[in-house]
């Protein structure tokens, strides 16, 4: 109840400018937002790569409805790459895009003008020695992301999609994109979606992330496993093992601020880590579904407005 009663929110403008009143010095927020700007998204990408972690970057917004906003959009991660360039970073550190933010809900040419400012992304990431993932929104956008995605991969084989375990559709789509070269990063999904696409019930949800995993363990790509439960991470790396797949042929992802020991464990176990490390200032919507992931953090966010 909870949990959609955050999600529903998440997409509601009034609470939105309730919610957004506070500022970012609030510490719940800058738990899982590394800052407002560019300096500080470096700055955070820094100490996590020196900690032996990796990291993919997500400059903040989603569902634009304004071309100008979109256009700003595919400049500030064209910014971001060549500042990872000149940092030295981008070993380390790639990118993650929201298709939404960059137009794919435009009203006119929205799906074409997202693919344009994505493949302007991919060619400056390609031009600096990394690569892009295009995170995954709810059911209404997945067969639009999955289309954009083969168009990107034509030319830039390395870009990566991320997959929800709680979505029916989801295990197919895993065995279709289990091919060489394929990187997929499964998360068990963050919106609020109807019952007669996903599965409902949080049983159900693990149930067919395992299902997922299998699926890409055997297969021939790279699995990302983006996930903090820890039964998940014990049995993705068992079935990695059980692949006959080493560290560093797949990888475990987490959100930047979510169980932060467990990230250095894995890592100094060997494992490959990457951090999901959000910045800049539409975090809204990300936090929203932060909330609604844990209703502890609810708890806390209340009591820091109240502090104040
Ligand atoms: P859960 O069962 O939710 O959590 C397991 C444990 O992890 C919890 O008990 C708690 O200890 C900890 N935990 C989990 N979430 C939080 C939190 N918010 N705050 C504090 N502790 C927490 N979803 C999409 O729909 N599309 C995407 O593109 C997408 N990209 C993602 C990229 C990465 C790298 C990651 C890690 C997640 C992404 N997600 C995405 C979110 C994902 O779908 C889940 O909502 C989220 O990861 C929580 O699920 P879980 O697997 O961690 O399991």
């Amino acid at each position: 109840m909870l949990r959609s009663a955050l999600l529903a929110a998440a997409r509601s403008t009034s609470t939105r400018r309730l919610v957004e009143t506070t500022p970012l010095t609030t510490p719940v927020v800058g738990r899982f937002v590394a800052g407002n700007s560019l300096a500080e998204a470096v700055q955070a990408t820094r100490q996590i790569v020196d900690s032996g972690r990796v990291v993919t970057l997500d400059h903040l917004g989603e569902d634009t409805l304004d071309a100008a906003q979109a256009a700003a959009t595919v400049d500030a991660y064209l910014r971001l790459l060549t500042r990872l360039e000149e940092a030295g970073l981008t070993a380390g550190a790639e990118v993650s895009v929201k298709l939404s933010a960059v137009g794919r809900a435009l009203p006119r040419d929205g799906e074409r003008i997202a693919l344009d400012g994505a493949r302007r992304i991919c060619e400056k990431a390609a031009a600096v020695g990394t690569t892009v993932t295009l995170d995954m929104e709810d059911h209404t956008t997945t067969d639009a992301t999955l289309s954009i995605l083969r168009d990107l991969r034509a030319d830039f084989p390395w870009v990566g999609a991320v997959l929800q375990a709680y979505l029916f559709r989801t295990e197919q789509d895993c065995r279709d994109l289990s091919g060489p070269g394929s990187r997929v990063r499964l998360c068990k999904g963050a919106y609020r979606e109807p019952a007669s696409v996903a599965h409902q019930g949080r049983q159900e949800v693990d149930r067919a992330y395992v299902r997922c995993l299998r699926v890409l363990m055997e297969g021939d790509g790279y699995p990302m496993v983006a996930s903090h439960d820890p039964r998940l991470i014990g049995i993705a790396r068992h079935l990695a093992e059980r692949a006959g797949r080493a560290p560093g042929d797949h990888e475990f992802q987490m959100l930047y601020g979510v169980r932060p020991e467990e990230q250095r464990r894995l890592a100094a176990e060997g494992e490959t880590v990457r951090v999901y490390v959000p910045y800049g200032d539409e975090w809204y919507g990300y936090f929203m579904r932060r909330l609604a992931e844990r209703p502890a953090n609810l708890t806390f966010f209340l009591r820091s407005l109240v502090s104040r």
